[in-house]
């Protein structure tokens, strides 16, 4: 490619030999038909090669941006390129809402739910169970539909990118809401081990940030549709000043805090749309581990403390939902989310990803497919009960091989 494309962690740089922007759905079919290799850029968010490609790479910015809402006000659709930030407006405006969000706005919808990302919640499904309707364009340039209760749809749903292009989406939605974030100080490690799920479930979504300095989380965030009664909570105190989730980082990108009501696309993601989010320098990991092992799994990342510390900016406790598709990291299983903000260094940082790795396989952890993860894909194709059919409806979908990639090759493991 004429200009060097990388993700937004810098950490890879794509080995595409074009990058196409299509403007309308003809255009990208006959691109599709030319039979790959192929990869849809989404906004790059990704720390992995799964958008990679030697051949080409094709970014869904140029088509038309749709966001229709529909008759019943029950569902929208959106075009496969728009991010969150540029759909959340339009549906406030509307009186509108999607039931959760990630940390940050700034993801594309199809790029998010094809790898299953989610925010937190124990009653909220990751982003991809907003989903009710799928289009995509297969490796024979057909343009399908496939709608919740249809027989592929829970394995097309997050089908990181391998079953074609998802050129639209239809999106449960939900009347608009307003949320408060609260946010406290040094939560002990002693109400951890009394009351971990009730502080997990005190909100809407909830989130728990800690550098591993000590066994005590630094900050635990709370966002509640109602308000919190003043003083400490779990034996922690309300912060003093505004945080950002690493510990000691300026808070000008965090969304608003200190129990002030906002709406919800303003208080659900931690970062705010016109920032750059978390702290632009940094590698990300992620396990999903089943909720009802929350305390075991936490004292298994607290065994690698010394191997992670010198590369941690920040370890994320969260939850999500179980769901019914297939590959979610959700997938039959309430979950908890340990997430984890590297220093943008590959090299000292995979050490530390492969030490949690072994620690958490006991737990059967899912790798966040959008993540930094080393774990060999035998092992990970085993935590999914539904992986063979998944591998059938690749086959299914994309027979010629079109969308593949050696990332997806390794995955698929053929
Ligand atoms: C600062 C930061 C914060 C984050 N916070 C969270 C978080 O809170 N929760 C969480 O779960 N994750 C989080 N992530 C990870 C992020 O949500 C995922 O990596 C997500 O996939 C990013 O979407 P994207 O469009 O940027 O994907 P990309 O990296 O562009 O693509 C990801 C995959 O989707 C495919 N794809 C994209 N669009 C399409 C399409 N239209 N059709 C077919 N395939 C497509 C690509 O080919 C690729 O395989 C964060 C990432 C960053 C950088």
């Amino acid at each position: 490619m004429s200009n060097v494309v990388t993700n937004w962690a810098g950490n890879i740089t794509f080995g595409a030999r074009r990058l196409h922007r299509p403007a309308a759905l003809p255009e990208l079919q006959e691109i599709v038909r030319a039979g790959g290799p192929l990869r849809v850029l989404g906004s790059g968010h990704s720390f992995n090669r799964m958008a990679d490609t030697t051949g080409d790479l094709v970014s869904l910015i140029s088509l038309p941006r749709v966001v229709e809402i529909a008759e019943d006000r029950r569902t929208v659709r959106v075009d496969g390129g728009i991010r969150y930030g540029e759909l959340v407006d339009r549906l406030d405006a509307e009186g509108l809402a999607v039931h959760n969000m990630a940390s940050l706005p700034h993801i594309s919808v199809a790029g998010a739910v094809t790898t299953a990302t989610h925010g937190s919640g124990v009653r909220n499904g990751n982003l991809a169970t907003s989903v009710a309707a799928i289009e995509l364009i297969r490796g024979d340039g057909e343009l399908v539909t496939l709608r919740r209760g249809d027989e592929d749809f829970p394995g097309a749903v997050v089908g990181l990118g391998a079953l074609g292009v998802v050129t639209a989406l239809t999106l449960d939605v939900v009347p608009a809401f307003e949320i408060r974030q609260y946010v406290y100080d040094d939560l002990p490690r002693a109400s951890l081990e009394q009351h971990l799920p009730e502080i997990l479930a005190a909100g809407y979504s909830v989130s728990l940030f800690t550098n591993w300095q000590t066994g005590d989380i630094n900050h635990a965030w709370f966002k509640r549709t109602d308000e919190l009664p003043e003083g400490p909570l779990f034996g922690a105190r309300p912060a003093d000043g505004k945080r950002h989730p690493v510990p000691g980082v300026a808070a000008d990108n965090s969304t608003d805090q200190f129990g002030v009501p906002g709406p919800w696309h303003a208080r659900l993601p931690h970062f705010k749309m016109e920032f750059t989010p978390s702290t632009g320098a940094e590698l990300q990991s992620e396990w999903m581990v089943p909720f009802d092992r929350a305390l075991e799994a936490i004292d298994a990342v607290a065994r690698v403390r010394e191997k992670i510390v010198p590369v941690l900016q920040v370890n994320e406790i969260r939850t999500v939902a179980a769901d019914d598709l297939w590959l979610s990291m959700n997938y039959e299983r309430d979950s908890l989310g340990l997430h984890f903000t590297w220093i943008a260094d590959t090299a000292a940082v995979l050490p530390a990803v492969a030490a949690l790795e072994e620690q958490l396989a006991p737990l059967e952890a899912r790798p966040h497919w959008g993540k930094v993860f080393t774990q060999d894909a035998a092992t990970v194709r085993s935590r999914y009960p539904r992986f063979s059919d998944f591998q059938a409806l690749v086959a299914k979908y994309d027979p010629k091989g079109t969308f593949r990639n050696p990332w997806l090759d390794d995955i698929l493991g053929h």
